[in-house]
């Protein structure tokens, strides 16, 4: 992927703030005054064109938000970033000379929409900022930005906003942070920016997310602002006044991504050496596993046995959860820690019992 570099986001970390939505002239020029007055706000946002679950909720001003845009960018002299998912949304934003697009979770997920938003920005200098699509989906994020790419758009970046699932959880959208910590290993140069308001999907866990993402070493935090969020036409549960959001923002902590001292990065490199040789232990031990799961695959195809003894699983998963709590391990990783163990161990007995014997002649 080519990237150049976004002027707009030399902050580190960059601050995008602004409503869900862009209501009224009145709502968005005081959030966005508001803000400015921080003094801790680097971009604004706001929806003009509301992607939304169901029919009959607020879909948006539409262009008529673009000139209460202008207005706002005179006044506070920062720059603007709005949503777009289609040909006709491109074209007035690039009319109204909105300065970051940026693609909503709801339309990453449809290459069909990526490619009409890409097609429509050929030869155009812009900066594009592209949502995780909705599905925990890394090559479906990747591809989007490919076809920006290709379209000749270098100025990305990426926003984190959590994965849907379906049933409770304590997250609106689930941050299933593995999967932005695999794009930046996978593109480095791709800034990302973390969105807590739609992660978190209310105002009490933004701190703690913002916080996390930038231990994680983001570039950024999209957070929405309402003059006053329990009047919002959109997400109001998740929306913070400027007061608060000024607030938050003091109470992070900013931490360097490499050891400042000599001291610091010696005693990092001794650490990691231990993390290293425990990797190394536990890649024997589960071997080990593995050669043992061999052995009673071969004892149960002699004997004519199934693979899996539903009990004796039951058994495992007890256990393992007893112990595991007490040592200090998460109930959420013993699961999935387990279940990847199992299916190895099931491929490694499914090998032994149906491995094709060699014909003799
Ligand atoms: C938004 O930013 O207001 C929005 C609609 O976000 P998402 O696409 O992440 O749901
Ligand atoms: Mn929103």
């Amino acid at each position: 992927m080519k990237l150049s570099k976004i002027d707009l986001m030399k902050n580190r970390p960059v601050v995008i703030s602004g409503p869900c939505s862009a209501e009224t002239r009145e709502q968005l020029v005081s959030t966005c005054e508001a803000l400015a007055s921080t003094g801790k706000v680097n971009v604004i946002r706001a929806g003009i064109w509301k992607p939304r679950t169901r029919p009959g909720s607020f879909e948006g001003v539409g262009s008529s938000g673009l000139e209460w845009m202008q207005e706002v960018k005179n006044k506070t002299g920062l720059p603007f970033a709005v949503e777009v998912a289609n040909f006709n949304h491109v074209f007035n934003a690039l009319k109204y000379k909105v300065d970051i697009l940026w693609i909503g979770a709801r339309t990453t997920v449809n290459p069909f929409a990526v490619q009409e938003i890409a097609d429509a920005l050929k030869g155009v200098d812009a900066t594009v900022f592209v949502k995780n699509p909705i599905n925990p989906d890394l090559e479906l994020w990747i591809g989007a930005f490919e076809r920006l790419n290709g379209a000749g758009i270098t100025k990305l970046a990426a926003v984190h906003r959590g994965f849907g699932s379906y049933g409770k959880s304590k997250y609106r959208n689930e941050p299933q942070w593995q999967i932005p910590i695999e794009l930046k290993r996978r593109f480095p140069d791709l800034p990302i920016i973390c969105d807590p308001s739609h992660i978190c999907g209310n105002r009490v866990c933004i701190p703690q997310v913002s916080q996390r993402a930038l231990d994680l070493d983001f570039d950024g935090l999209m957070i929405e602002s309402h003059i006053s969020p329990d009047d919002a036409w959109s997400d109001k549960n998740q929306q913070l006044t400027p007061d608060a959001l000024e607030n938050l923002l003091d109470g992070l902590v900013l931490r360097q991504p490499d050891p400042q001292s000599a001291d610091a990065s010696h005693t990092l490199e001794s650490l990691r050496n231990e993390i290293n040789e425990i990797d190394d232990e536990l890649l024997q031990v589960l071997s080990a596993r593995m050669k043992v799961a061999d052995k009673i695959g071969a004892y149960k195809k002699k004997n004519g046995i199934t693979i899996l003894q539903t009990n004796r699983w039951n058994d495992i998963i007890d256990k393992t959860m007893a112990v595991g709590g007490k040592l200090g391990l998460s109930r959420k990783f013993l699961e999935r820690f387990l279940k990847s163990v199992h299916q190895e161990s099931i491929n490694h007995q499914n090998e032994v019992m149906n491995r094709l014997e060699k014909v003799s002649s």
